[in-house]
C-alpha cells in the first residue's frame, strides 16, 4: 500500500466537482488498490474522512472511519465506510430540518478548526466499494462527518461554510479555548442522537 499525497487548500483539485465513477471502472484493480491507499492515508493522518480529490484523484469516492480518533475526542467511533458516487437523499427530516453547531476541522486545511451549522440527521445512498448499493442513515456529530465528506466531492471546504468567519482557530487555540464547551456540546448530541 502507498501513502498518497493529501492537497492542501489553494489545490484546484479540491475546487473541482468529483467525477462519477462507472461502476466497471470502481471493480478494477486499479480503483481497489486506490481504496485501500485512501484508507490508508485516512489512518495515517488521523483523518476521520478523506474524498478521493483530497489526494488528487477526481472521482466520487470517501472513506469515513472513526477510531479513538485524538484529534477528535469527543467523536463517537463508527466503523469503516466507503461511499462510492453518493448522494444525499434526505437531509435532516427526522427531527425536521434541525441543525447543530459542529467544530470541524480538515487534512486539506492545515491547523485551523472553525463552526460549520450541519443538518442533525442524513441519509446517503451510494455504492458500496463492491459496487452494491447500500443506504445509510446517520445522525449527530457522524451526520456532520459525511456532509463534510460529502461536501468535498462537490469541491466545497468547511471554511465556506463557517457559521462565523471569527470562529476560526488554530488546533492550540481550539484545546485552550474551546475544547471543553464543545465537548459538552458534543455529549449532548450523543446522547441525544446516540452519534
Ligand atoms: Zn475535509
Amino acid at each position: 500500500m502507498t501513502l498518497l499525497k493529501i492537497a492542501q487548500i489553494g489545490e484546484p483539485v479540491l475546487r473541482q466537482r468529483a467525477e462519477h465513477i462507472p461502476i466497471e471502472e470502481l471493480q478494477s484493480a486499479r480503483i481497489q488498490s486506490f481504496i485501500d491507499d485512501l484508507i490508508e492515508t485516512m489512518r495515517d493522518a488521523r483523518g476521520a474522512g478523506l474524498a478521493a480529490n483530497q489526494v488528487f484523484m477526481p472521482l466520487r469516492i470517501c472513506a469515513i472511519e472513526v477510531r479513538d480518533n485524538p484529534r477528535y475526542p469527543y467523536k463517537p467511533n463508527y466503523p469503516l465506510t466507503v461511499l462510492v458516487n453518493p448522494e444525499l437523499v434526505i437531509v435532516g427530516s427526522k427531527p425536521a430540518g434541525e441543525s447543530f453547531s459542529n467544530f470541524e476541522g480538515c487534512l486539506s486545511v492545515p491547523n485551523l478548526r472553525g463552526r460549520v451549522r450541519r443538518a442533525c440527521a442524513v441519509r446517503v445512498r451510494a455504492l458500496n466499494r463492491h459496487g452494491e448499493p447500500i443506504t445509510i442513515d446517520v445522525r449527530g456529530l457522524t451526520a456532520g462527518t459525511f456532509q463534510h465528506e460529502l461536501d468535498h466531492l462537490d469541491g466545497v471546504l468547511f471554511v465556506d461554510k463557517l457559521e462565523d468567519p471569527r470562529s476560526l482557530c488554530t488546533w492550540e487555540a481550539f484545546e485552550r479555548y474551546h475544547l471543553a464547551e464543545f465537548a459538552d456540546e458534543a455529549r449532548a448530541l450523543v446522547a441525544r442522537f446516540g452519534a
